[in-house]
């Protein structure tokens, strides 16, 4: 993604569509595949080649940003197991899949080529965590649409209501009880992150589970019930003690661990003196642009928006 800028999207190279998960023996089919783009994960370790030039590796790959995701479908002989494909569309013009593998999956037995044992060399699973700041900004909200999905998938198989096994539905994204018809989507959890400005001073907090002198602005999920306006003014109130007003939108980001959609915003300080919670946050000032802590980096939504404050008014 443009560090520059607040305004990103999925679908600059990627067109979405929906396919019924393929299970069970039908996954063979895909061996068959030169073109496919695969977002295969173990857990949440990511299948990539490090670097953009793949020559050397004996495998396809298609480069996204600092690595090569598999292109083919020899990619499904590398583990034990694949216990689901799930079809996503098309990438850069090629059909691109999801697909989970149990961890510690490693092909250790020949493979259908007859001598394969675990990934090949120069491939590796990586913690999509430590990925998605190297790749393209498009293709990293698609390595998390990815593992949401999966996620989500695998978070499903019995029925929260009833207890029976669910079932992909045909022609939409959801899980489905056949017993008792409840429907399961994949879960979204949105949070809003704020920047409170006074004058020309930006609130910046530390929470207590950040790394030691890291402050960022305030964030927090949304509740039953809120608005993203009610949530805000609820969150700065708990945890800096502080009221706000002139509350406006500024971007949004999808944050995949675990299914977070962070919803960014500005407000004003209206009233009160900072008196932090304790428990969430440790501690919290207005800041002055000459005289700034540590920030997040720039691949988060909260460290855009600091920088973007550095370079003049939101
Ligand atoms: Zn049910």
């Amino acid at each position: 993604m443009d560090s520059e800028t607040l305004s990103w999207s999925l679908f600059a190279r990627y067109v979405p569509a929906y396919g019924k998960p393929i299970e069970g023996m039908d996954i063979a089919l895909f061996r068959a595949l030169p073109e496919t783009i695969w977002f295969f994960f173990q857990e949440d370790r990511l299948l990539t080649a490090s670097g953009t030039n793949v020559v050397g590796i004996g495998y396809d790959a298609h480069a996204v940003g600092n690595h090569s995701l598999p292109l083919g479908g020899n990619v499904l002989d590398w583990v034990e197991s694949v216990t689901a494909v799930h079809p996503l569309g098309t990438f850069d013009g090629h059909p691109c899949c999801a697909v989970q593998a149990a961890a510690d999956s490693d092909r250790r037995e020949p493979g259908s080529d007859g001598f394969w044992t675990g990934v090949p060399d120069g491939f590796h699973w990586q913690p999509l965590r430590e990925v998605i700041p190297t790749l393209d900004g498009d293709a990293g909200f698609l390595a998390g649409r990815a593992l949401q999905i999966l996620n989500w998938r695998r978070n499903n198989q019995f029925c929260g209501r009833c207890g029976t096994e669910m079932e992909p539905r045909a022609d939409e994204r959801a899980m489905a009880c056949p017993k008792c018809g409840f429907l399961q989507y994949p879960r979204l959890s949105p949070a809003i992150i704020v920047a409170v400005t006074r004058g020309d001073a930006l609130l910046l907090a530390h929470g207590n589970h950040f790394p030691a002198g890291m402050y960022s602005i305030v964030a927090g999920f949304v509740e039953p019930g809120e608005t993203f306006e009610d949530c805000i003014s609820r969150e700065v109130q708990e945890e800096i003690g502080i009221r706000v007003k002139d509350i406006r939108y500024l971007s949004s980001q999808p944050w995949p661990f675990p299914d977070s959609l962070m919803v960014g915003f500005t407000a004003e300080w209206a009233s009160g003196g900072i008196q932090v919670d304790g428990v969430e946050i440790g501690d919290a000032k207005w800041y002055t642009r000459e005289a700034m802590p540590s920030i997040p980096g720039p691949h988060s939504i909260a460290g855009r928006i600091i920088r973007k404050w550095l370079n003049g008014p939101l």
